[in-house]
This record gives structure tokens, sequence and C-alpha cells, in this order.
């Protein structure tokens, strides 16, 4: 079902998290290959720097990686250095052009208003996302990026892909950080 907002609703979230291989399962068929197992050893790599763990991966219209990255806003000193936009730009240099038509990201976290913005940039078709974020997200919360007029290109968005596992992650860095602050 495709909503006005242009989002697809698979079945159920607990369905959708089990089902990371793109392959039948219960009956139910993933339309494509899932690469959010790919973003999430992203994201832990990413835990292992210190960075905030979130991890990204681009695919090509035929479902093959292009490019993937972890956060490294601390290690570029760079607040853009978000998973995504490093993914979208490694992508971009492969194909020699600001455009990712056919493309589709996944990413452990719900995009950024940032990152939201530099995806409907970059045309790509279609956004996967695990965890939501209420605090920080600019897909589901915050200025909702995809729904303002001004929003020239809007992906399919798919999320709660992997979602157990990419909180997981994220809630243990943070307790890390705040068990560090303590001691
Ligand atoms: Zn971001």
């Amino acid at each position: 079902m495709v909503t006005d907002l242009g989002r697809v609703d698979i079945l159920n979230l607990e369905l959708r998290s089990q089902n990371m291989s793109g392959r039948p399962k219960d009956g139910v068929y993933w339309p494509f290959e899932s690469h959010m197992d790919a973003a999430i050893a992203e994201a832990r790599r990413a835990a292992s720097r210190g960075e905030v763990p979130v991890g990204a991966v681009i695919s090509g219209p035929d479902g093959l990686v292009i490019s993937s990255a972890g956060n490294m806003t601390r290690e570029l000193d760079d607040p853009t250095a978000h998973a995504e936009i490093l993914a979208i730009r490694a992508a971009c240099k492969i194909f020699s052009g600001s455009r990712l038509v056919g493309c589709s990201i996944h990413v452990t976290l719900e995009p950024c208003a940032m990152c939201a913005a530099a995806i409907s940039h970059a045309r790509i078709k279609r956004l996967c996302f695990g965890a939501s974020d209420p605090k920080s997200g600019g897909v589901d919360h915050g200025a909702m990026v995809f729904t303002h007029p001004q929003c020239h290109f809007v992906p399919e968005v798919y999320s709660g892909i992997g979602e157990t596992e990419a909180s997981e992650l994220l809630q243990e860095f943070f307790s890390r950080l705040r068990s560090a602050g303590k001691a």
C-alpha cells in the first residue's frame, strides 16, 4: 500500500525486522534485496572507532552494493560526515554524477533533516531505515523533509528494517558514554 506521502507500508514491523535477506518469508515477498545487515556492520565499525553507531549502504538499480560508510563526524572534524552523506559522496564519485537514479540507501537510523534532503537531491529511489529517531530524525519527525512542497523528489520510504539491532547498538553506545562520564 502506498500512502499519499509516498510511504510504502509492508505488513507488520516484526516480520520486516526479521526478513532482512530479501527472500520470501512466510509467504511474503520482500520486493528488493536488503542490505541492512551490511549497514549494521558499518554501524558496529563506527562504534568501535568511537563514533555514534550509524551505518549506511547504497546499492544500484541491480541491487549490488556501490558504497557504504559509517559516521565519521569526530574523525573528520566534520559535522556533515554522517554515514548517509559519506555513502552518497562515494557513490556519486563512482558514477561521476550528482544523481543516484534508481539507487537504494539502507541506513540503520532514521536520517536527520540534512541527510533526508541529501537523499532527495541525489534522487535516490528508495530509503530503508532501521530505528526511528524522535530526537533528531527528519523523515517521520521534526522537519519531516519529504512532506514539504519544496521537496522536489520523494523516495519510497521503508522503516523498521533491522530496527531492534540498530536500536540496541545505539543504546549500548550511549550507555557506555554515560557510564564513562560518571567514572
Ligand atoms: Zn544525517
